[in-house]
């Protein structure tokens, strides 16, 4: 393969650096460089973009790939292949495996599999606490050294503030962010989807708002309290936006992020039983749905995630009080965004590809998503107007638990590349 890549003629968006043009990308070595001698065109791969979008490849600070211990859902390669296909060349990666990855032992297998399988770059995060109790801090100091971005119990929220307290002082010593799934467990015992008129209807026990916004108030008071980085994840409630809008205009350093499908759907998608409509947060209203996409517009929310989670088709395939919380998304993430935000005319492409990129990579401290001069050479190239079928068949991700299936999406990606290297071209 050659040294040298030149992408022509795309129309090409670099929100961090404010550019958004018709031009050419020049790549040497990995890296993107201002331009190529004769002798270096001579030599390069050309990538005609004409009709194209050319972003910086997409980031996910928010993704679950299952390695180690449910890798029949999902692991390292298919994941990441996953990502590529989906535009994307940076992810994190929850530490909800099995074992969770709490000790830096577990981290070195997980790091290994990263090295050997990833097509796209991985990065991980450390459990906030031991096996993820709530009850006894992981070893953040070890964990950091051995390389994680974040800590966080994603899935399990730690309840008892005294811990969470501590938990979050211990992580800002070595300056990482924590990223908290914010649900007060006592307000949703046996809960399976909004608390409101269509859990009623469908007889299904309800999650109340209040259990995401009484965790999101107590988060924002701890990190006033402590000056710790706080990071919602998938934040689903119109309450809770208010609460980060009115904490960040007071300077306190939190942050939040949205997920396509709680952006796209509501409760009543969940139709007629369907599981693939089942995850954690659930599906809210079209109020809350408004609320989001008024937090993205306003810089209440700072990036879009997916909150990625595979499960088997066996664990989907049964009554909805039994089946497992979680979609994955990666695959048609963009799209979707494309069609919930640039095609209603609300977002410009720019802002879309912001929200998807350097956002979420400043809140982990990630050198990711800019075109910039000298950077990594990770590209997304996309076409805004390409309708097509999202069709599980299609998938790199070994699971199919996708609402998205059988749906007609506009937007599509047409290649990957992560430092220059082609790790995704449709065909
Ligand atoms: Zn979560």
């Amino acid at each position: 393969m050659s040294h040298y890549l030149w992408i022509k003629n795309g129309l090409v968006i670099d929100p961090i650096n404010k550019r958004e043009a018709i031009g050419d990308l020049f790549v040497k070595e990995g890296l993107i460089c201002k331009s190529l001698t004769k002798q270096e065109q001579a030599k390069a791969t050309v990538f005609d973009a004409q009709g194209l979008v050319v972003a910086p490849g997409l980031v996910d600070i928010h993704v679950h790939f299952r390695e180690p211990g449910q890798t029949h859902k999902e692991d390292i390669a298919s994941g990441s292949r996953a990502g590529a296909a989906g535009g994307y060349t940076t992810v994190v990666c929850m530490p909800n495996t099995n074992p969770v990855c709490d000790n830096a032992g577990t981290l070195e297998r997980i790091n290994n599999s990263i090295e050997k399988d990833a097509v796209i770059n991985v990065h991980t995060t450390g459990c906030l606490t031991l096996g993820m109790k709530g009850e006894h801090l992981a070893p953040t100091g070890q964990l950091k050294q051995a390389g994680i971005v974040a800590v966080t119990d994603d899935g399990i929220c730690v309840q008892n503030n005294e811990i969470m307290r501590r938990a979050v002082e211990y992580a800002t010593l070595f300056n990482l962010p924590i990223m908290d799934h914010c649900q007060d467990a006592s307000l949703t015992e046996g809960a399976v989807m909004h608390e409101g008129e269509v859990s009623v209807k469908l007889g299904l026990r309800g999650w109340p708002r209040a259990a995401e916004d009484i965790i999101v108030a107590r988060n924002i008071i701890l990190s006033e309290l402590t000056g710790a980085r706080i990071h919602m994840q998938h934040v689903s409630s119109y309450h809770s936006v208010e609460l980060l809008r009115n904490a960040k205009a007071k300077g306190i350093p939190v942050t939040g992020e949205a997920s396509p499908h709680h952006i796209e759907f509501n409760d009543a998608s969940i139709g007629d039983y369907n599981t693939l409509y089942k995850m954690n947060p659930p599906l809210r209203t079209d109020k809350d749905r408004e609320a989001l996409i008024e937090g993205l517009k306003d810089g209440t929310l700072d990036c879009i995630a997916t909150d990625h989670a595979p499960h088997s088709p066996t664990e989907k395939d049964c009554e909805f009080e039994k089946a497992p919380f979680g979609i994955i998304g990666l695959e048609n993430a963009l799209a979707s965004i494309l069609g919930t935000l640039y095609h209603t005319q609300r977002f410009t492409l720019s802002e879309v590809i912001a929200l998807m990129t350097y956002k979420g990579a400043a809140i982990c401290d990630l050198d990711a998503g800019t075109l910039s001069e000298g950077a990594a050479a990770d590209i997304c190239i996309f076409d805004p107007n390409q309708k097509w079928k999202v069709d599980p068949e299609a998938f790199k991700s070994k699971s199919k638990n996708c609402p998205w299936i059988g749906r007609t999406l506009k937007g599509q990606v047409k290649a990957t590349f992560v430092g220059g290297k082609e790790v995704f071209r449709l065909r």
